[in-house]
């Protein structure tokens, strides 16, 4: 899917949503007079490779004095500010992203957005998931996660985000 920047806003701040693939077709806009809160919608982003990778940093860093916000951050993204040193822009905070469930009853995969300092709680030094069973899949359900829950939500314990209060 072909990559785009759209500009919006949410709640009086700017809103910027990523759509499709971050790869070497990716032509990331000059936004580099931005300050305040910003909001960064991911959830259309569809892949990200190594070079869409070096893009994204290198456009963060020109928004030094931005507050970065991302937002419904998807599976793809998640692995990269897992691995890569550095891919969460410094002072950046993560609000939401895709959790992936299973649910064997219905043969099915859900993505389900969790928000940090509501489904996802940060408590000594810990990640504690909090939600409802019955929210995920239908009743008798028992969706499961479908990640490692100690490495998916670990970038949340590195020093990039501050604390989810
Ligand atoms: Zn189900």
């Amino acid at each position: 899917m072909a990559f785009e920047v759209q500009q919006g806003q949410i709640d009086n701040n700017l809103l910027i949503t990523l759509v499709g693939d971050i790869d070497e077709e990716a032509v990331f806009p000059a936004l580099t007079n931005l300050s305040g809160d910003v909001y960064v919608d991911l959830k259309a982003v569809s892949s990200i490779n190594s070079i869409g990778i070096r893009a994204w940093i290198m456009w963060f860093t020109e928004m030094p004095s931005a507050q970065l916000n991302f937002i419904n951050c998807p599976k793809a993204v998640v692995m990269q500010m897992n691995m890569v040193e550095g891919f969460l822009p410094q002072g950046s905070q993560v609000k939401s992203l895709q959790v992936p469930f299973y649910c064997e009853n219905c043969d099915e995969e859900k993505d389900i957005i969790f928000h940090v300092g509501k489904e996802i709680l940060i408590q000594g030094g810990q990640v504690q998931l909090k939600y409802n069973k019955d929210s995920i899949c239908g009743d008798g359900c028992e969706p499961e996660l479908d990640v490692n829950e100690s490495k998916y939500f670990r970038f949340l314990l590195n020093g990039g985000q501050s604390q989810a209060a």
